[in-house]
């Protein structure tokens, strides 16, 4: 671990999951079995959904929201460009193709509703690949544009994937519903610098039964029934379905994460009040070219969960020398996130047409340190260093 004085997160882990760790381990039952199904269903609960299904990560969550909603050869897959790049790989993994759609400005990076629809017009009109799905991301934890983009995706029948990684515990406006249950399919991951985790791990969650249900399948091999139900003597053989996968969580990792789910609400508002406070503390970079995303919003776009705390200098020369500026100090910095479509792997593979605003953010983006322990005194350090190297 690099010798940072003040980390970019930190985990919140104690006695109780510990105990819930010890518990399962006690148990012997390690996989698919009693503490997944409460975790399912205490997540559900939580949301407000009809269904949850606990993942290996996010990216299985992901692959499988694709899959379910039936994205694959010939298809479009339109995604924000300011992401992290799972589900463009995962787009390319279903054998469709991402279509990237330019951010709304450097204070409010989730995807542009009127750029989807301009995207989604041209792709009609081009006869290209055939629009399958929307994805959305509800950067740092803020919620997107839901009812603008629903009213374009409504009529044309897209569904919506949410990438809700960042967004466990917020909420979109104007419904108040919990991000990852606004759209019809919704995906978590419990990384150990999430929200909430359980080290690897992820969540798809639905309330359409027909996508649950091929979640189902495909996240066990395509099998029809599962060995708990064996186990319980309900089956005695099974058919294999679809040509599925091994994306299961293990037992213990749900038994961590029913524990990080008890946590989640006094973190995530533990978090707000941190982001409220470097709002306040950094407010005078506005004037000098800066943006602090989202600080203008007030509740306008429901309530976030405070994933990250993101600022955005006035140029890539700016950027680099607060970078270096916060490594000489010890505080961990990060940059959420490099411009997808300029990675190697997606030469040729990708439409990245008219994405000036993303373009520019991923350039001149600087996340700073946010977690529910950070201090008052280390907040106050980062954002000292900070001024200072802003003002050269
Ligand atoms: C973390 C993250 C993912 C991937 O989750 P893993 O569990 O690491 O696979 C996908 N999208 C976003 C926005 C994320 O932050």
């Amino acid at each position: 671990m690099p010798p940072f004085r003040i980390p970019l997160s930190e985990v919140d882990l104690g006695p109780q999951e510990q105990e819930a760790v010890l518990r399962t381990l006690r148990s012997g039952w390690l996989s698919m079995g009693q503490e997944t199904e409460s975790f399912e269903k205490e997540f559900s609960q939580y949301l407000g959904c009809g269904h949850s299904l606990a993942v290996a990560n996010g990216t299985a969550a992901l692959h499988l929201a694709l899959l379910a909603v039936g994205a694959g050869p010939g298809d479009a897959v339109l995604q924000p460009v300011v992401n992290f790049v799972s589900a463009a790989n995962v787009t390319i993994a279903v054998g469709a193709e991402p279509v990237f759609v330019d951010v709304l400005a450097a204070d409010e990076p989730t995807i542009a509703p009127a750029d989807l629809e301009r995207k989604l017009d041209a792709l009609d009109r081009a006869g290209g690949p055939k629009p399958k799905a929307v994805v959305v991301m509800h950067y740092g934890g803020h919620a997107c544009r839901m009812a603008d983009i629903q009213a374009i995706c409504g009529p044309r029948g897209l569904p919506i994937v949410e990438d809700a990684c960042h967004g466990v515990g917020g909420t979109s406006a104007p419904t108040g519903r919990k991000m990852g249950n606004v759209g019809e399919i919704g995906c978590f991951s419990f990384f150990s610098n999430k929200n909430m985790i359980t080290g690897e791990g992820g969540m798809v969650t639905t309330s359409n039964d027909e996508l649950a249900q091929r979640v189902r399948h495909l996240r066990s091999h395509g099998m029809t029934t599962l060995t708990w139900d064996r186990h319980r003597g309900h089956a005695a053989s099974y058919d294999v379905v679809v040509n599925g996968f091994n994306y299961r969580i293990d037992e213990l990792r749900s038994a961590i994460g029913r524990e990080q789910l008890k946590k989640l609400d006094a973190n995530n508002a533990r978090r707000r009040a941190h982001v409220q406070r470097y709002w306040k503390l950094l407010a005078g970079l506005k004037a000098t070219g800066w943006a602090l995303p989202f600080s203008e919003a007030g509740d306008r776009l429901g309530l976030p969960s405070a994933h990250l705390m993101p600022v955005v200098a006035p140029d890539e020369q700016v950027r680099a020398r607060c970078a270096e500026a916060f490594r000489q100090a010890g505080i961990q910095t990060s940059l959420h996130y490099p411009f997808i479509p300029g990675f190697t792997a997606f030469a040729g593979k990708c439409r990245a047409e008219g994405l000036a605003v993303g373009r520019a953010f991923c350039r001149r983006v600087i996340t700073l340190p946010l977690y529910p322990q950070l201090t008052e005194s280390d907040q106050d350090d980062v954002c000292r260093c900070l001024l200072s190297a802003a003002a050269g």
